[in-house]
């Protein structure tokens, strides 16, 4: 600003002035032995002011879980800090509104601030400020240069401004006529009137976002830009342009700028009656409102979706993993147990019947003369005569049984808690039902096959060292079968002699 507005301003006679209880404000925010009670003895002398403070206190901005009844306790809830930079700018509002001349202009310009106080409190919190009271007090006295031309400069400036289409134009107008802006009129007064340096720097940055030192002071400049939004012709240009920037001086990306603008519009009717400033038009701030809770309820959505898209795959490879683990544990061929989980079945049922009353019995089973039907009808029909036994076998077994190819053509059936009995008479029901129906079909002609098996059992009779010796045994057993003949279970049935089917 140049020097010679400066002394204008300084001899200036007509230039406003802060009411008493802003000076005190101003002061006891200086001491650094300020306490809330002299803050509140200050405010309570001025009975419009501690309304404005109990009804800011129970205000949504503030969301105190219970109902402030007198000025006491607003101040406690809201602090020190929050109390006197609140006040403050209640005071310095109420002072420098009444202007009967110009109160379209005024009304105007008080729409912004308020606008403006919400939008730097709410980037701010957006961006981890954490001075929220300071920037609304900075948001809200920005344009304050504007309110102090109307009344220095009354005769040119209220036509200047009211002609004007938007802030650029406003600012270039100025230039011309005075030689600086508003924005340093602005600071320049609330220097004079010894308010704290971080406003009189915000509001001297407030039209230069690129002089704007700190985040701080960016989320200040941006304010009026957000406040756009609401005041401008076009809302939706006004928005592009506010997002743009806030993009290029904060990194604030559309859906975080989206939620200040559902603050800011949430806050707003109650804030504005606060400032006894009209609303800007409910039409906007419920399309606005509307808008900014639809675009964050479809990123909501497609977030939704997403997740689902990854659970979706997230499944997909889930299954495929286990469909590779259980075929890790699968005979290729056959789809029962293969060699290597059939140890580790055993060894846990082996555990399990660690009482004589859970018998386990073991049946190894192979089949008789394979090699002649490989001879004979060649190793595809001998792969079919597999798969076809081991699906046969497992039909005639219950859900707690497990059948494993140990190898070739050989089977091993566990029936956890079942006799030795038992299991040798399923295992003839299941040589008798292949007796009967042909494996399978070679050139129409039917193949017949038969097998030999040997139950052994870890019971009541006979306790075995480990899963191994049991296994051993029952082939044993199976070994017995087959040098007495084939086709034929045989039982270890240790007290007595084995019997063949
Ligand atoms: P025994 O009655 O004494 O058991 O005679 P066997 O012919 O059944 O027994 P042997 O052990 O002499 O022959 C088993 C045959 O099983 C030999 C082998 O080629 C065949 N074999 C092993 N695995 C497979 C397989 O996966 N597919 C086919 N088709 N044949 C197999
Ligand atoms: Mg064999
Ligand atoms: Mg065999």
């Amino acid at each position: 600003m140049s020097p010679e507005l400066t002394a204008a301003l300084s001899l200036c006679r007509n230039l406003p002035s802060p009411p008493a209880v802003a000076v005190r404000l101003i002061e006891l925010a200086q001491d650094p032995e300020t306490d809330i009670a002299s803050a509140a003895d200050v405010i309570a002398l001025d009975m419009s002011l501690s309304a404005r403070m109990m009804r800011i206190a129970n205000s949504p901005l503030y969301a105190s879980r219970r109902r402030i009844e007198n000025l006491g306790q607003a101040l406690t809830m809201l602090g020190l800090n929050a109390t006197l930079q609140l006040s403050l700018g209640f005071s310095l509002a109420r002072a420098l509104h009444d202007d009967e001349r110009h109160a379209q202009l005024h009304d105007a310009v008080w729409r912004r601030s308020i606008l403006s106080a919400l939008a730097a409190r709410y980037l701010g919190l957006s961006c981890g400020v954490r001075r929220v009271e300071e920037l609304m007090l900075a948001g809200l006295l920005q344009d304050i240069g504007i309110l102090t031309l109307l009344q220095i400069r009354s005769g040119d400036y209220p036509e200047l401004l009211a002609s004007v289409s938007s802030n650029d134009e406003l600012l270039a107008r100025e230039r011309s006529m005075l030689g600086c802006s508003h924005a340093e009129i602005g600071a320049n007064l609330c220097e004079q009137w010894g308010l704290p340096r971080f406003l009189v720097e915000a509001i001297s940055h407030s039209e230069a976002p690129a002089e704007a030192t700190d985040l701080f002071e960016r989320c200040v400049a941006l304010s009026s830009h957000v406040a756009n939004i609401w005041l401008a012709d076009d809302a939706d240009a006004a928005r592009e342009e506010a997002l743009r920037r806030v993009y290029e001086d904060l990194g604030m990306d559309s859906s975080r700028f989206d939620q200040v603008l559902q603050q800011v519009s949430q806050m707003l009717p109650e804030i504005s009656a606060l400032f006894d400033v009209p609303v800007p038009s409910p039409a906007r701030v419920t399309y606005l409102l509307d808008h900014a809770s639809e675009l964050i309820a479809l990123r909501n959505l497609r977030q939704l979706q997403d997740a689902s898209a990854w659970e979706r795959r997230a499944d997909h490879y889930e299954q495929q993993a286990r469909r590779l683990a259980e075929q890790a544990h699968l005979d290729a061929l056959t789809g029962v147990l293969n060699r290597r989980q059939l140890e580790v079945v055993l060894e846990q049922e082996f555990t399990h019947a660690n009482h004589p009353d859970r018998p386990l019995s073991v049946a190894f089973i192979d089949l008789d003369d394979f090699k002649k039907i490989n001879d004979q009808h060649g190793h595809l029909v001998g792969d079919q005569v597999l798969q076809a036994f081991a699906s046969r076998l497992q039909s005639h077994l219950r859900g707690s049984d497990t059948v494993a190819r140990f190898g070739g053509e050989e089977f091993v059936v566990l029936f956890p808690g079942t006799s030795q009995q038992t299991a040798v008479d399923v295992i003839r029901r299941v040589l008798g039902a292949i007796a009967h129906t042909p494996m399978v079909t070679v050139a129409n002609a039917p193949l017949h096959i038969t097998f030999s098996a040997g139950v052994a059992t870890h019971g009541i009779y006979e306790r075995f060292a480990d899963m191994r010796d049991l296994l051993k045994a029952a082939d044993d057993v199976l070994y017995r079968s087959k040098s007495l003949g084939r086709n034929r279970v045989i039982a270890r049935a240790p007290e007595s002699q084995p019997t063949a089917c």
